[in-house]
């Protein structure tokens, strides 16, 4: 605690009055990293100034104000500030090595987030930053991203870069986020415009071969050379080819390559005359050892697959977890691929960033909670029950022997997390007379149809919402609020929602599969006790499901002690990149020029 004190820079404790159906409670709260700034304190806790001891900001009191479905502006769509993670806050390990390290991606959390990508990259870069390196990240600056969220942001550099024939004017931005040097490219074109990271209506293809080469291009006109350019998906998948093809000739000499596979199923299908539009000559690469996909040999035409010219090309190639690096090599058409690059190819678990993911300190949340006082997680319950219009415990039943369970499932909506399981798990919970709530979004139109009808159908009930939209402030109070998680995924490379969950003692239930085999053992599995930490089931049927829904509600409702000391163990393990960042710069390091 002491070290979360002195990370967060604040040593208060403040009460916290919370109004509790006409009822006061008080309660002691740590206090958070806004406590000692009243204009960032969270907008869910009101100061009460008629009670605030003048000049002391220990004794600050705040009242909760309980959320209604019925408020003008839902509860988590208050007024948050975003860009507050600092760069502190991070364990004391210092490497002595130091290198220089460059992300080029497209997402980056929280300013430009659709899933786990933008997550990675932000923790992994903050990791490798407090561990003493120099880290920058590079990002497309999409019209969506809200510039008060980025802190300095100014214009550094003015050049061109070459899109199909023509040399495009180019402004880059320099800002910091969470704590991180990012460099933002703005073509003058109609590339990144739009109200979302991606589906805008530019070719989103060519987009990001444009922005790979902008990238490498502002690091010939800066003269930087960084010791690593590390490039993440298929989106800068072309950036190995474009820099040992091209750039290595021209001037850059410094910089290895890793390339992150994040999610094997987007390759960055492009053809030959699409590869011509970043200056490399497509015909050049539509061959079997190099970005040809294996599937169109024969076809006319043959297509390119930038995911596997990015792992021909790069000094290394990581995917995000030990069992989905097993399955990758197992089966799928870039297995060949793999096999033939298996001496640079490693898994290295994700980690989640456990500053931003903080139940002790987040701001998102009414009230905070730590692994050892868990009580504010039952504030948090309660506060979404009420503002959701879901039935609470403490008001519809007044029986303090009734436990409803509420579990969540935070997601894209897309077939690979599952779609007929989470639509099967809405039937179940209803009928074990638990609560769910699903956030989730849609990109294809079926699916967001399907799931409108089902919102439709019970978002009236008092057991079941369904949330079709992204928001990052919700998510936090739905992992904080949560009894369990739900992540039923066909496949998931590495999977952050079951990591998120239980560091905000949630317990997760889960498919066997890639990283949540890796981080998930069930509660059951009396082989190996010590590591039991959730609700494991291996069928991508509905029955498989139900066995371990069943498990995980009888266990909350039958066995609260033992419940409640599974919550307090799952919120104590370390997800964090602490464990992992150390894999990521032993790898720089193997592959660095000195
Ligand atoms: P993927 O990268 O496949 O989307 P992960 O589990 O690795 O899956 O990461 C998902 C991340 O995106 C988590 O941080 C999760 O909380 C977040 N997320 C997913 N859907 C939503 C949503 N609708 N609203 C807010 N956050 C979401």
């Amino acid at each position: 605690m002491e070290a979360l004190r002195s990370s967060l820079n604040c040593n208060h404790t403040r009460k916290i009055r919370v109004v509790h159906d006409n009822t006061k409670l008080k309660l002691k709260k740590k206090s958070c990293l806004f406590l000692s700034n009243s204009k960032r304190i969270s907008p869910l806790r009101f100061c009460l100034d008629s009670v605030k001891p003048k000049g002391s900001v220990d004794q600050e009191s705040e009242i909760l104000v309980w959320p209604s479905p019925k408020d003008k502006i839902p509860f988590w769509k208050r007024d948050f500030p975003l860009s507050h993670v600092r760069a502190e806050g991070l364990p004391n390990i210092k490497d002595t090595d130091l290198l220089h390290i460059v992300h080029i991606t497209a997402e980056l959390a929280p300013i430009a987030k659709v899933g786990g990508l933008g997550d990675v990259v932000t923790g992994l870069g903050r990791a490798c930053l407090s561990r003493g390196h120099k880290v920058d990240i590079m990002l497309p600056f999409y019209e969506c991203i809200h510039k008060h969220n980025i802190n300095e942001l100014e214009l550094v550099t003015t050049y061109a870069s070459y899109h199909d024939g023509n040399w495009v004017p180019t402004n880059a931005y320099h800002g910091v986020v969470s704590g991180i040097e990012v460099i933002f490219i703005e073509p003058s074109n109609h590339f990144f415009k739009g109200e979302s990271v991606y589906g805008g209506s530019y070719n989103e293809l060519e987009a990001y071969l444009f922005f790979s080469r902008a990238c490498l291009e502002w690091m010939q006109i800066t003269g930087k050379e960084p010791d690593i350019i590390h490039v993440h998906e298929w989106q800068t998948s072309v950036l190995p080819l474009l820099y040992w093809d091209m750039y290595h000739y021209l001037s850059l000499q410094k910089p290895r390559i890793v390339l992150t596979i994040h999610n094997m199923e987007h390759y960055g299908e492009c053809s030959q005359e699409q590869l011509n539009k970043c200056g490399l000559d497509g015909s050049l690469y539509g061959t079997l050892d190099k970005a040809v996909d294996d599937r169109t040999i024969g076809h006319n035409p043959e297509r390119l697959s930038l995911l596997k010219g990015g792992i021909v090309y790069s000094n290394a190639v990581v995917t995000v977890s030990p069992t989905y690096l097993t399955e990758t090599l197992c089966s799928g058409w870039l297995t060949r691929t793999l096999m033939q690059n298996r001496d640079k190819y490693i898994g290295i678990l994700n980690g989640i960033d456990t500053t931003i993911w903080n139940p002790a300190t987040d701001a998102f949340l009414p009230i905070n909670y730590d692994a050892l006082k868990v009580g504010g997680k039952k504030i948090c319950k309660q506060f979404v029950q009420k503002g959701l219009g879901l039935a609470s415990e403490d008001t519809e039943n007044n029986n303090a022997a009734v436990r409803i369970p509420l579990i969540v499932c935070i997601t894209r909506l897309v077939a690979q997390k599952g779609l007929h399981l989470i639509r099967h798990a809405i039937k179940l919970v209803e009928q074990l007379g638990g609560q769910m709530i699903i956030l989730g979004k849609a990109s294809n139109t079926q699916v967001e149809r399907e799931f409108e009808d089902l919102a439709n159908l019970h978002n009236k009930d008092s057991n079941i919402r369904i949330l079709l939209m992204y928001s990052e402030e919700l998510s936090h109070m739905l992992y904080a609020a949560a009894d369990m998680v739900l992540v039923p995924s066909i496949y998931e490379p590495c999977g952050l929602a079951q990591m998120i969950g239980m560091r905000y003692g949630a317990v997760p239930v889960v498919r066997k599969t890639g990283g949540l085999a890796d981080t998930v053992f069930d509660i059951d599995d009396h082989s190996q006790p010590e590591m039991a930490n959730g609700f494991v089931f291996e069928g991508i049927d509905e029955e498989s499901l139900d066995g371990a829904l069943h498990r995980a509600f009888s266990y909350y409702q039958e066995k609260p002690n033992d419940w409640n000391r599974t919550v307090q163990n799952v919120m104590k393990i370390d997800n964090s990149w602490n464990n992992t960042a150390g894999k990521y710069i032993d790898l720089y390091n193997s592959i660095r020029v000195k």
